[in-house]
């Protein structure tokens, strides 16, 4: 099977894909569970998220910067292996194709 492109989404975009549950999830994640090199381990204040992306696997790919250090993080969130996900994500990249 042909893998879709990766794709630039914006928090809009990232809050119609999710369900609340995996908003928390998304949340938490940012809030305290993002590793960032510079500091030697998770970040503690959270990051600042620059960019995001829909990746050829349908997780979300978020780029940032650490609030502690200001250094460069990114963490994947496996979210494509969630069949509702998964298919909600093909169904956006039809809907913003043209
Ligand atoms: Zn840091």
């Amino acid at each position: 099977m042909k893998r879709p492109p990766e794709i630039q989404i914006n928090q809009f975009q990232l809050a119609l894909l999710l369900k609340d549950e995996q908003k928390k999830f998304f949340e938490m994640v940012i809030a305290d569970n993002v590793f960032c090199s510079q500091c030697g381990g998770s970040t503690k204040e959270g990051i600042t998220i620059n960019e995001m992306f829909l990746t050829d696997l349908n997780d979300i790919l978020v780029k940032g910067t650490c609030n502690t250090c200001n250094g460069k993080v990114a963490r994947m969130m496996e979210f494509g292996e969630d069949k509702d996900f998964y298919n909600k994500a093909m169904d956006f990249r039809n809907s913003i194709r043209n």
